[in-house]
């Protein structure tokens, strides 16, 4: 029997990170020591009032469908929380709510990748925009993100970028892998550059945006009314309150592509499921201090894991400004950087992620994730300093 399955899925990738962790985990099966800075997920559980609104949920009967788009009080939620928090008006009727930030980049590239058409995003950048670029037959244009530029989007570069078949431009700041945060003089002329170009999409994935650090505040693309009639933000539970597992995220479209995403809800899930969304406004509504406190425990960890990278031969890290990971360029060890993490993970026992991973522009760096305790990341810095001296020696 041949069963044919669509070409699409000769080009569809994947996440890597999940595959280094079945693999950490094989090791920690078998025996093996494993500290994991592999995966993207914060170290915390969810805060218990969070918690105690889902249970409340399925108590008080919410066991339902719910509208695909969400429950108003959610939507309601977070438009109430984007004004809170950038001072930007959104109409409820324009939030829809999704199973994790991930199934936003997943719409949006589904509504805009055909065949001739070229979308723009990050490289490095989140492996799944390249994959669902690649499925839908579309040409990805990588926008390189350098070390040189603090793993900035440069506005000149993205902008020579656009050509009359560009569909959409793909932004992330603060970034994942880099721990980037674009500045916003240099979000500003992207904005300029981006409405001389009308007929362009924009998707910004601000999942990170409430962890940025050293007091600077997160430029979020809702800001500018120019981009709005084309805009589509990405945002979510997963990182700011630890609900990875809720899968649980929201979007903001514009007016024009709202029925397109409702669509695509019905079509695929229905609605997300229903005590995860009363959760959500428990989160929104409750008290922030605990995401604050995980905020400021990033930090602390931000600094040790930097300060210890930058003592190792050979490795050099910038500082990250957002998100939780490391980016350290680790091409003056002499390793190419996918044998380097897999020779970490195999023969020192610590996860990390090549940068090749999330682009050919990560080649020479690889991907660490600092929300694991400061003792975990402390013995993971000693295992790579020993290990270096060793194979270098070697
Ligand atoms: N966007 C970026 C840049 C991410 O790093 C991630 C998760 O790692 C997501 C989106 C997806 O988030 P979620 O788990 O809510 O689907």
């Amino acid at each position: 029997m041949t069963l044919h399955t669509v070409s699409a899925f000769d080009r569809i990738g994947e996440e890597n990170a999940f595959a280094v962790l079945a693999r950490a985990t094989e090791l920690a099966r078998q025996g093996r020591s494993i500290v994991n800075l592999g995966i993207g997920q914060p170290d915390f559980q969810t805060p218990p009032h969070i918690v105690e609104a889902a249970v409340k949920a399925l108590h008080d009967g919410h066991h339902g469908y719910t509208p695909a788009t969400g429950i108003l009080p959610l939507r309601e939620a977070v438009a109430a929380d984007l004004h809170k928090r950038y001072g930007v008006d959104v109409s409820p009727d324009l939030v829809l709510i999704v199973p994790g930030g991930k199934v936003t980049m997943y719409m949006a590239i589904l509504m805009f990748g055909e065949p001739g058409a070229e979308i723009l995003y990050p490289d490095p950048g989140f492996p799944i925009y390249r994959s669902m670029i690649e499925y839908t037959g579309a040409t990805p244009i990588p926008v390189p993100i350098r070390e040189a530029n603090g793993f900035a989007f440069s506005a000149d570069e993205t902008l020579a970028l656009i050509t009359p078949r560009t569909r959409l431009l793909i932004l992330n700041s603060p970034a994942n892998p880099t721990g980037g945060v674009t500045p916003k003089p240099e979000i500003d002329r992207l904005v300029a550059g981006i409405a001389r170009h009308p007929d362009v999409a924009v998707m910004s994935d601000e999942i990170y945006g409430q962890m940025t650090y050293d007091g600077l505040a997160h430029q979020t693309l809702l800001a500018y009314p120019e981009v709005r009639d084309r805009l589509i933000l990405l945002d979510g539970w997963s990182k700011t309150y630890a609900m990875t597992g809720w899968r649980l995220g929201f979007s903001v479209w514009p007016q024009g592509l709202y029925e397109n995403a409702r669509k695509l809800a019905v079509n695929c899930y229905s609605c997300v499921n229903a005590a995860s969304q009363w959760a959500g406004i428990a989160a929104l509504t409750g008290p922030q201090d605990a995401a604050r406190a995980m905020v400021a425990e990033f930090d602390r960890r931000r600094r040790v894991v930097v300060e210890g990278l930058n003592k190792l031969s050979g490795v050099g890290a910038a500082v990250p400004k957002g998100a939780f990971y490391a980016f350290p360029n680790v091409s003056r060890t002499g390793w190419k950087a996918k044998p380097l993490a897999s020779a970490l993970l195999e023969e020192a026992g610590v996860a990390t992620i090549g940068g090749p991973d999330f682009g050919v522009h990560g080649e020479g760096y690889i991907r660490l994730s600092y929300a694991n305790s400061t003792e975990n990341i402390v013995e993971a810095l000693r295992r790579i300093g020993e290990f270096l001296e060793r194979r270098q020696a070697a």
